[in-house]
């Protein structure tokens, strides 16, 4: 099987200024491309030649493991923005960020906060944990929390190629800015599934 790259739902420019053009270009365009390529050049001959994506994070380890991970993570990543999108969670998705969290706003400072405190590289990720509940985990390099039986619903890219074009060194400033192109329509359906 061959890993194709996932198509955008929006122009490169629609992110901006949040997420500039040359992000995307670099982000999507490059760093992207080099894990479906990667993948892509790995797997023949080995027991994952026609798997999913899904089953090479549940069961693969190493170069496999990664390349698949990170193509998985940044096609759920990029297929969580919009040009315009629903800005903040509504009906159950809002009442179980409610009841864990208190309110959409100290669930975004944990989250910026977790994120922020992420040593090295990695993903700050919102999950339905294994015991149905809502949770925030931190995965570092290319974890994915399906390996712990969670859910993915959003995520942010806390590796500094995410940021670095357009924030520098300033990683709680990229993460404040991402949550302006977070289309909660789509976390939404994805915790309805
Ligand atoms: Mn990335």
């Amino acid at each position: 099987m061959t890993h194709k790259m996932p198509e955008l739902a929006y122009a490169k420019d629609a992110l901006a200024p949040h997420i500039s053009q040359e992000t995307i270009e670099y982000h999507y365009g490059k760093h992207l491309q080099t894990y479906v390529d990667n993948l892509n050049k790995l797997i023949p001959g080995t027991p994952f030649e026609n798997a999913t994506l899904e089953e090479m994070i549940m069961k693969a380890e190493g170069p496999v493991f990664n390349n698949a991970a990170q193509t998985w993570n940044h096609t759920f990543y990029f297929d969580t923005f919009a040009a315009k999108p629903q800005p903040a969670p509504t009906g159950d998705l809002l009442k179980a960020i409610e009841k864990k969290f208190g309110s959409f706003d100290a669930f975004k400072a944990e989250f910026e906060k977790k994120a922020t405190g992420l040593f090295g590289s990695g993903w700050t990720w919102l999950v339905r944990n294994a015991a149905g509940e809502l949770d925030i985990v931190n995965e570092s390099n290319a974890g994915n929390p399906m390996r712990n039986g969670a859910k993915p619903l959003m995520v942010m890219d806390v590796w500094e190629h995410a940021y670095y074009i357009d924030y520098r060194n300033r990683r709680a400033a990229s993460i404040q800015a991402t949550w302006n192109v977070i289309d909660w329509k789509k976390v939404e359906a994805r915790y309805a599934e």
